[in-house]
């Protein structure tokens, strides 16, 4: 067992976990349902606002488990949230930059204090296991104390520049890294404290002032990161809180031309189109796209197949294949094909599928209809192209009637054009193919528009071929722990390239913050 007060909660190390963090998380489930029902509110200019319209938010585990009531907010409902952080942003951008800090690392703490009460509200909504729960959580304090420590390493993001070389004069430049203003983030549903604090954190640190909207499926976890960033302190305005549908809230707060830069963490499909939307202002304004995966793993014949097999299982099925660094796509060299599959099924069906916030359960529900129906349609595709080894049944008997189970799912002799070998199903769907060896496993891992992320398990040799040539953001080898997943900040930043991110610059990272401010230059000359 781990020794507790040496354990540090990542994505890696959550395999093994302390036992008062399994106590802790059982307690803090009883007194969240308690709380079931409640309503939450917007929060806009520093005010709690309810519109006459709501919607319930339902559990994926059981949608007879009604855990929120959220606000159906409405345009103006988006607009005004806008006016306010535009009204907030001299105050919250000349402030001294170490003030902000302060008040980051503060909602940072608030955040560790009510990791489990967060976690339970993960697990409830997202349908999460407990530790990928906590991870979530303990993650959103990381990335905003790493935007924290990144302002204090670049003292501000102000610089002295060189001198001119003038003769008679004193001609000192100046850099300084500035805000742009009011800066939405739109998040998803899987990670919805992280993905939603992260880049809050950042664009708060930088100076921005902020309007967040979270998917519809998981308001309650983001409502209550902007409580601690409530109780934290931050002025009124600063940060603003709509709910609502991405179609008209969304679309509201892409199409302002009082928004100054965007996070938009999502699917390809709606990331493009606020890219392009965003593209009609009067100049070009930031837009930092996170979007999706599908994410390969290349298995040499030099592998241990055993890390190989317990990486791909791990990344596959953890989430219920609903990461976006998720690994869909296995290129294994054909003399260790057999061997490398019948691992990762016997793998699988050790998997427990179930109620996420038990302490065993491995899968919990995938989040809503729509994505149990694909997971249907996705494996009578499967089966008919090719053979499904394990898997491919949703599960639908006793506890797991009223939710969304799926059974982990291992598909092979795929004809390599089926669509699916392209396309993100976002479901706990592998599909393995046999390469003839290691340079068309590489050629077919690189053909997809996405690029997020890559596991590879070979030779040391083979590992750096495999760095030079592979078209991804984040990559591992040789990793047991997760073959295309688990980055955490300051370890392993996360960023995506080609149709995965639009930036090239990962978050949690060296070069992320600074994507939040401009440059200006500052001559002063002064006569001798
Ligand atoms: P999604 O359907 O694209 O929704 C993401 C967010 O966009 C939600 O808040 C949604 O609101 C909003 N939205 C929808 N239509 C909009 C519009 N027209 N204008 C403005 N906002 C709009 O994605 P998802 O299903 O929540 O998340 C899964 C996807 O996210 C996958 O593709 C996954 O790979 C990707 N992802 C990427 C990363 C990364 O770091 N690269 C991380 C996590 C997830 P509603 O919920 O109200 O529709």
């Amino acid at each position: 067992m781990t020794d507790k007060s040496s354990f540090k909660l990542t994505y890696s190390t959550m395999f093994n976990p302390p036992e008062e963090l399994h106590t802790h998380f059982a307690e803090a489930m009883e007194a969240q349902k308690q709380k079931l029902g409640q309503e939450i509110p917007m929060f806009i200019a520093g005010e709690e606002r309810f519109s006459t319209e709501k919607n319930k938010q339902v559990s994926p585990i059981n949608t007879d488990l009604h855990l929120i009531t959220y606000q159906r907010g409405s345009i103006q409902d988006a607009e005004d949230a806008i006016a306010a952080a535009r009204k907030a942003f001299p105050g919250w951008s000349q402030m001294y930059w170490d003030e902000r800090v302060y008040l980051l690392r503060k909602t940072a703490d608030l955040i560790d204090q009510r990791l489990f009460e967060i976690g339970v509200a993960v697990t409830l909504e997202v349908g999460k296991n407990r530790m990928e729960s906590l991870g979530d959580v303990a993650e959103t304090a990381e990335l905003i104390r790493y935007a924290c420590d990144q302002m204090e390493a670049n003292r501000g993001y102000r610089a002295r520049m060189g001198k001119d070389p003038l003769v008679g004069f004193d001609s000192s430049n100046t850099s300084v890294l500035k805000p742009y203003g009011v800066w939405a983030v739109i998040s998803p549903f899987n990670y919805p404290p992280a993905l939603t604090g992260g880049p809050v954190g950042a664009a708060l640190v930088a100076g921005n002032t902020v309007v967040i909207k979270p998917a519809s499926n998981t308001v309650w976890s983001p409502s209550i990161l902007v409580d601690c960033l409530r109780q934290a302190g931050i002025p009124d305005g600063v940060v603003n809180f709509v709910t609502g549908p991405g179609s008209t809230v969304g679309k509201t707060i892409v199409e302002s031309k009082d928004i100054g830069g965007i996070t938009f963490t999502g699917s390809y499909d709606v990331g493009m189109g606020i890219f392009h939307s965003f593209a009609q202002g009067d100049y070009v304004r930031p837009v930092i796209l996170e979007l999706g995966g599908k994410n390969p793993a290349i298995v040499s014949k030099h592998a241990n197949l055993d890390d190989a097999a317990i990486g791909i299982v791990r990344s596959a099925f953890g989430l219920q294949g609903q990461k976006c660094s998720a690994c869909s796509r296995v290129f294994v060299e054909a003399e260790v094909h057999d061997a490398l599959v019948a691992r990762m099924v016997e793998l699988a069906r050790t998997l427990k599928v179930g109620d996420p916030a038990e302490r065993d359960t491995y899968m919990g529900p995938v989040i809503n209809r729509a994505a149990y129906e694909d997971y249907q349609s996705f494996t009578a595709e499967l089966k008919a192209a090719g053979k499904i080894l394990t898997g491919g049944e949703v599960i639908t008997e006793g506890e797991y009637a009223r939710g969304y189970f799926c059974q982990p799912t291992i598909a092979v002799e795929v004809p390599l054009e089926h669509r699916l070998w392209k396309h993100e199903m976002f479901l706990p769907i592998v599909m393995v193919h046999a390469a003839r060896d290691l340079s068309e496993a590489m050629n077919l891992a690189n053909s997809t528009k996405y690029g997020l992320t890559a596991g590879f398990y070979g030779t040391e040799d083979e590992v750096g071929w495999f760095y030079d040539h592979i078209e991804a953001g984040v990559v591992y080898a040789n990793r047991p722990q997760g073959a295309t997943t688990g980055a955490w900040p300051g370890y392993q930043p996360f960023g995506g390239r080609k149709g995965s991110g639009s930036t090239g610059k990962n978050s949690g990272g060296l070069y992320y913050l600074p994507l939040y401010m401009q440059e200006q230059i500052r001559n002063q000359v002064r006569r001798f």
